[in-house]
């Protein structure tokens, strides 16, 4: 079994300052459905060799993801680029918050040859929102695809970006680039945004996401959100509607886990069957592919999930 609360020690300081002064909250007893196998297996430290040895961060570390030792056991590992310091301090989020460090140029070639390594047939590129960057980071994400297509063209790329906002011509940067599929999670319902992600925009989000089709058709879109952070049942519906009318392709939903005890609260473990009565509302909603689980991640099964996703896009055609 793994732990889903972190216990590293901080590196320089507190990981989270803007957290530290708040009282702890309670921890809701896991159910039997949310336990993970211990990671460990071969494969897994050639990864975690591979990873580290290009220093390279990933989303899997750093938000101490339970699917770790699943995802790692098949060579899968979700890239985190721009560095491990976040401007945005969203209250289920592990990753450190501050002022980031300047871009690595290193980076783009880094990621390409890890990827190489690998062996990647698909690969999932997400990052720190960079605030402070006048373009957000889209030119390093175009940079990093570019580099990924240069070494390894067989390679599909799906990328998972932060909103952008206030970074006017920053999402068209991203989509000329052409990854194979655009993702930007939602996270959770309107209501919640205020608590749950400050920083950001809620219809800000789901017009990004309408954009990218309107820019380029050809791309999937995709959407994530976490449940068990106190939402409604017909707010997760509502919000069903308002992606596919933006003509988003694929959303997942998966259970939220609280980081640390200073983090948002697990309000409550949804049951596997309301994942599986979400994932069949959404498919009679029109998406092309629903994953609904409690442990569903955006980037979990990416592989596989594109190719169902082309497959559902030919049928729908043809
Ligand atoms: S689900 Fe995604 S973030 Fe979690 S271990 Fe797998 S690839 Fe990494």
């Amino acid at each position: 079994m793994v732990t889903l609360i972190d216990t590293r020690a901080p590196l320089e300081g507190p990981r989270h300052p803007e957290k530290a002064h708040r009282p702890d909250t309670g921890l809701l007893r896991k159910p039997d459905w949310i336990r993970v196998r211990a990671p460990g297996s071969p494969v897994y430290r050639e990864t975690q060799q591979i990873v580290h040895e290009n220093n390279l961060v990933t989303v899997c570390e750093e938000a101490g993801c339970p699917n770790i030792g699943e995802c790692w056991s098949k060579k899968h590992a979700t890239m985190m680029i721009m560095g491990e310091i976040c401007t945005r301090a969203c209250a289920f989020c592990n990753v450190r918050t501050g002022l980031p460090l300047p871009l690595d140029p290193a980076e783009p070639e880094n990621v390409a040859t890890a990827v190489a390594k690998l062996g990647l047939e698909h690969v999932v590129i997400t990052s720190v929102d960079r605030d402070d960057l006048p373009d957000g980071g889209a030119r390093h994400f175009a940079e990093v695809i570019t580099a990924i297509r240069r070494r390894t063209p067989g390679t599909t790329i799906e990328i998972l970006t932060p909103d952008f906002l206030r970074k006017d011509g920053a999402l068209e940067i991203v989509v000329a680039a052409k990854p194979d599929v655009f993702n930007h999670n939602l996270e959770t319902v309107p209501s919640k945004y205020l608590k749950v992600r400050p920083g950001a925009r809620y219809f800000h989000s789901i017009r990004l996401l309408q954009r990218v089709k309107e820019l380029d058709p050809t791309l999937f879109t995709k959407s994530g959100i976490m449940v068990g952070l106190g939402e409604e049942r017909n707010e997760v519906l509502q919000l069903m509607d308002d992606l596919r009318s933006a003509d988003v392709d694929f959303l997942t939903i998966g259970q939220y886990l609280q980081p640390t005890r200073k983090h948002h609260a697990v309000e409550r473990f949804v049951t596997p069957e309301e994942f599986k009565s979400y994932a069949t509302v959404a498919r009679t909603k029109g998406f092309l592919l629903v994953s609904s689980s409690p442990l569903t991640r955006s980037s979990h099964h990416a592989g596989e999930d594109f190719a169902a996703l082309k497959a559902a896009r030919l049928a729908k055609t043809s």
